[in-house]
């Protein structure tokens, strides 16, 4: 099942995201967390990015049309995958679009996860993001069962660098002017697919996982693999 998980920064698609990976056994594909082990890695990739991750700005397109084309053509895809924070642009889309049609796969479902701004704020500033496998918790609304520690791996639990008020600011409306187009594209493409992203985590998971199941009923040729 190739799915994409849509909405602003903070929605909850990395949190959501971890709950299909147990349940299909398909990869996550974070444009983000790439971009953060390209960082650690000081890679000429991961340091140019950085301007533009620390500025609240989108990375540029050709950067990371190269990563989803490189990420695609990994072995782990071949069952699906759940697209996370990509793509972000109509370029992104319409490359997407081009990659998966020559691979000959489609995408099945885009799932928007809807959170209104005025609730994004509290959700990026209380963010906490395991230093190890990138699992997101939240102080107040998703806490770790130990004070700074990943529930997932044990790993420590850190502050992102453009998880502050400011650049917030900037992310929602790059969001809005840039990503936001996506959503008619993908309409029109018939895949698109709204929850009410407010709701604890369980509601979202529960809602998505219910989504899911009368998607694939519809798959007959594709259904053994996902029961
Ligand atoms: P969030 O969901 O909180 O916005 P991400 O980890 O998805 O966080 O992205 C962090 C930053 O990485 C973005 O603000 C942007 O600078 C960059 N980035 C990630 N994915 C993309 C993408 N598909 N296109 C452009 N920039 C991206
Ligand atoms: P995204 O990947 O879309 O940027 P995350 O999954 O990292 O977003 O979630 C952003 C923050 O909001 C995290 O701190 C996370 O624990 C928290 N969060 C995720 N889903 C919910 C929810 N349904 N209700 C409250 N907080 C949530
Ligand atoms: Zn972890």
């Amino acid at each position: 099942m190739n799915l994409m998980l849509f909405g602003a920064p903070g929605a909850g698609k990395g949190t959501q995201a971890k709950f299909l990976i147990e349940k299909y056994n398909i990869p996550q594909i974070s444009t983000g967390d790439i971009l953060r082990a390209a960082i650690v890695d000081k890679t000429t990739m991961g340091m140019e990015a950085k301007k533009f991750m620390d500025a609240g700005q989108l990375v540029p397109d050709s950067t990371i049309i190269g990563i989803i084309k490189d990420r695609l053509a990994v072995a782990d895809c071949k069952n699906g995958f759940i697209l996370d924070g990509f793509p972000r642009t109509l370029a992104q889309a319409e490359a997407l679009g081009e990659l998966m049609e020559n691979m000959k796969i489609k995408l099945d479902k885009v799932i928007s996860l809807n959170v209104p701004d005025s609730l994004i704020v509290g959700r990026i500033t209380g963010r906490r993001v395991c230093s190890g496998c990138g699992a997101s918790f939240h102080v107040e609304f998703n806490p770790s069962k130990k004070d700074g520690v990943c529930d997932y791996c044990g790993g420590e639990l850190t502050i992102r660098k453009d998880d502050n008020a400011e650049t917030v600011k900037s992310r929602l409306e790059a969001y809005h002017s840039q990503t936001a187009p996506l959503i008619d594209f993908y309409k029109n493409m018939g895949v698109f697919m709204e929850l009410d992203g407010t709701n604890d985590v369980s509601e979202v998971t529960n809602d998505m996982i219910n989504a899911l199941s009368s998607l694939i009923l519809q798959i007959p040729t594709a259904s053994s693999s996902y029961l």
